[in-house]
């Protein structure tokens, strides 16, 4: 038996002004054929797939495709979109007759000309394989689905669990219904729901926050023996494109009455969770930087949604840096990073010991935070390399280029050169710093990073700065969405959204 297998992954925030270029994939790390498994088969899904697969099949001949995964940025622009397609074409038609395919991908990824890249990669690869050969697509709890990607995959199955900690399971999931479909010979039958709304993603806790008990409805219904998938995607909302909004989804082996019922409650239960979704909590920088203060305990974690670099913001926003060194004396100090070349530049010239004295951040997004003056010493420089597990990534190797921290004061700033996970605080001890004793450390990430900074600190606390994730959805504009779209429009009863059904 032969497999096919590849992975295209990144989630795009539209509202990053940066585009997404060849040479940041290439930064993650790009396979082709045989390294696809032979350098990420024990990656995230790709991980997933290959341990279930050894289960099933011994033999399984697997035929890689292309590996193309790049940290959460701006839309990818042209040439690299058309350099995907033809990695991906050139993979497929090289790869001869397969039994299945199986697709590692993201579901919100936008190009400058395709708002819907997962969907357009799994219809190229239904023209290329033909009807008959089942494909399967993991996505992200994040993904925005579209009839697309419903009509050209037999099968999608969705991360459960936000902060996102099931990458493999989600790998075996997937090569689970891969295997019903090809020894039974039948494919899935197809429920698929929209639902005319986008939410705050500091609420999209799937193990105690708000939506958790609808995703314990999920993994009920994937133990009853008719369910190949069932996927509920809260979708990423920093993507201005048409048909923005919450999908449910659900294969079964055959229609069933039964199920349209399963789906209506879903829909009609996600509809009715908004009011309490956006009860959330939220202080200016200013306001957040004293309250952390004021606590008494530490270490407070404060994170930093609207400049996520885990909703593709660039992670260059001065709002709290600004308000560190305002508010010194910081006890047991305080510990933030910015993305910022230059700085990192000029940090690795003035080397360790030496003086800085910069203005760092809003390089990449000015129109969001202006840069801030940093007087202090070069403490360390290292390469920001290190191998994330937790929210984001399982055995994902990560490298952000170049670092430095920079001491000024009270205050501990982590200079990187590239963008990569802030949700972890690995990010802090890989430079050197311990955010475990520290007074306050940014997690850039709205909600994620709880995975990782709840077990070991005494409060957290969210900012409300500026950037390209702000959950303030009417500060930003949005110029491709169908309308209407709650919360940006009021909407009565939800089949009011017409486009919804189509
Ligand atoms: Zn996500």
């Amino acid at each position: 038996m032969r497999i096919a297998v590849g992975q295209l992954w990144q989630e795009t925030n539209t509202f990053n002004r940066n585009p997404t270029t060849l040479s940041d994939f290439k930064d993650w790390g790009i396979a082709t054929g045989p390294d696809v498994l032979g350098k990420y088969g024990e990656t995230g899904e790709l991980g997933g797939f290959v341990a279930e697969c050894a289960q099933w099949n011994p033999d399984i001949e697997f035929v890689g495709l292309a590996r193309m995964v790049c940290w959460p940025w701006g839309s990818i622009d042209v040439p690299t979109w058309q350099r995907i397609r033809q990695t991906f074409i050139e993979g497929l038609q090289a790869a001869g007759q397969v039994d299945g395919v199986f697709l590692a991908l993201h579901g919100a990824l936008c190009a400058e000309n395709e708002f819907d890249v997962t969907g357009a990669l799994l219809q190229l690869t239904r023209e290329i394989v033909g009807p008959k050969v089942p494909i399967v697509g993991t996505l992200d709890l994040h993904a925005n689905i579209t009839p697309k990607m419903m009509n050209s995959a037999d099968l999608l199955v969705g991360y459960h669990t936000s902060p996102h900690l099931d990458h493999f399971e989600t790998g075996q999931r997937g090569v689970r219904g891969l295997r019903r479909m090809i020894e039974s010979g039948t494919r899935p039958h197809k429920y698929y729901r929209k639902i005319p709304m986008m939410t705050p993603a500091e609420s999209h806790n799937s193990f105690t926050g708000v939506p958790a008990p609808l995703y314990r409805k999920l993994e009920a219904l994937e133990r009853d023996p008719r369910v190949l998938s069932a996927g509920l995607y809260m979708v990423m909302p920093w993507l201005d494109c048409p048909k923005l909004g919450w999908t449910i989804t659900l294969h079964t082996d055959k229609p069933d009455g039964e199920f349209d019922k399963v789906v209506q409650d879903l829909a009609d239960q996600c509809w009715s969770l908004r009011p309490a979704m956006c009860e959330i909590e939220r202080f200016s920088p200013e306001e957040v930087v004293a309250k952390a203060k004021a606590h008494g305990g530490h270490p407070i974690a404060i994170g930093d949604g609207a400049d996520a670099t885990n909703s593709g913001c660039p992670g260059d926003s001065t709002a709290l840096l600004r308000e560190f060194l305002k508010q010194q004396p910081i006890p047991h100090g305080a510990l933030t990073f910015v993305v910022d070349p230059d700085a990192v530049a000029a940090a690795y010239e003035a080397g360790v010991g030496g003086k800085f004295d910069l203005h760092v951040g809003a390089t990449f997004s000015p129109e969001y935070s202006n840069p801030v003056r940093v007087q202090g010493t070069v403490e360390r420089v290292l390469p920001m390399k290190f191998i994330l597990n937790g929210h984001g990534g399982k055995q994902m190797p990560i490298d952000m280029g170049r670092a430095a921290v920079i001491k000024s004061g009270d205050v501990s700033i982590v200079l990187t050169e590239r963008t990569g996970p802030g949700s972890t605080p690995l990010l802090y001890e890989t430079a050197g710093l311990d955010p475990r004793t520290c007074g306050m450390v940014v997690a850039k990430s709205p909600a994620g990073f709880r995975a990782d900074y709840e077990p070991f600190c005494k409060a957290i606390l969210l900012a409300d700065g500026p950037g390209c994730a702000t959950p303030n959805f009417p500060r930003l504009k949005f110029d491709h969405i169908s309308k209407p779209l709650w919360p940006l429009q009021e909407i009565a009863n939800p089949e009011d959204a017409a486009w919804c059904q189509s």
